[in-house]
């Protein structure tokens, strides 16, 4: 176990390793360090696609009681709430949830169809604004971005000082390939979402997913890539 003095926010934990040495770390060596020294102030970010199933496996080995959040942006697949309740069953853990307006509310507010006229507008109400609830109070989250994802998450490392949220980001599966967490998932025997093996590789909300490869899938046709949650490189979400 190493030691590191965060000179940013004297206030925030320290991470139990450098963040540069978190490169020479196994992703379980990250989730189990982490969650040592943070538990109860850190969470996994689950957005209930192939990465969580990954991260959500090692976080609750580590700890069972290890704390997990999903965005419900009303707006997930069937597919995906079932692989929300079939987590729920498998571990026996709630996954806490948070959500933002109902689509009468925003409709109301904002027009209908908010998602087709302004979609960073949408993602803000529905992921941004209910991903800064979560966050509050925690030290620490995990995320499921890797760096093969798209060319927005090329940089991300695997621990980082989120100076703005006030907390650390680690994303231990950061270098790991989409075959690499495809040989977890088999060799862990994991619960996936049944739409990965319709085509989907990213999978988030009904009204901006649509089947592909990587990320091309997401906004398509949009010009539109990520939807707000990790400003400096990409999201799993
Ligand atoms: S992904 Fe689409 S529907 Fe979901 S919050 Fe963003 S714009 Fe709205």
């Amino acid at each position: 176990m190493h030691a590191l003095s965060c000179a940013l926010m004297p206030s925030t934990p320290p991470l139990p390793f450098p963040p540069d040495a978190a490169e020479h770390m196994t992703a379980d060596e990250i989730v189990a360090e982490s969650i040592a020294a943070f538990h109860p102030r850190i969470a996994l970010a689950c957005s209930f696609q192939q990465e969580e199933a990954v991260l959500l496996d090692m976080a609750l080995t580590a700890r069972p009681d290890a704390r997990v959040f999903a965005l419900d942006t009303r707006f997930l697949f069937p597919e995906t709430y079932d692989t929300w309740a079939a987590y729920e069953d498998r571990y026996g853990i709630t996954i806490e949830a948070f959500r933002g307006p109902t689509p009468e509310e925003q409709a109301a507010e904002h027009g209908d169809r908010l998602w087709e006229r302004d979609p960073n507008a949408c993602c803000a109400i529905r992921k941004v604004e209910p991903l800064g609830r979560a966050l509050a109070g925690l030290d620490a989250w995990i995320t499921g971005l890797r760096r093969d994802q798209a060319p927005t998450r090329a940089g991300t490392p695997k621990a980082e000082f989120d100076e703005a949220r006030g907390n650390w980001k680690i994303s231990p599966l950061a270098d790991w390939t989409v075959d690499d967490v495809w040989a977890r998932i088999r060799e862990r025997d994991l619960i996936v979402n049944p739409l990965h093996q319709k085509g989907y590789a990213s999978i988030g909300c009904t009204h901006c997913t649509q089947p592909g490869t990587g990320r091309e899938g997401r906004w398509a046709d949009t010009g539109k890539t990520e939807c707000g949650l990790h400003p400096a490189g990409g999201p799993a979400a």
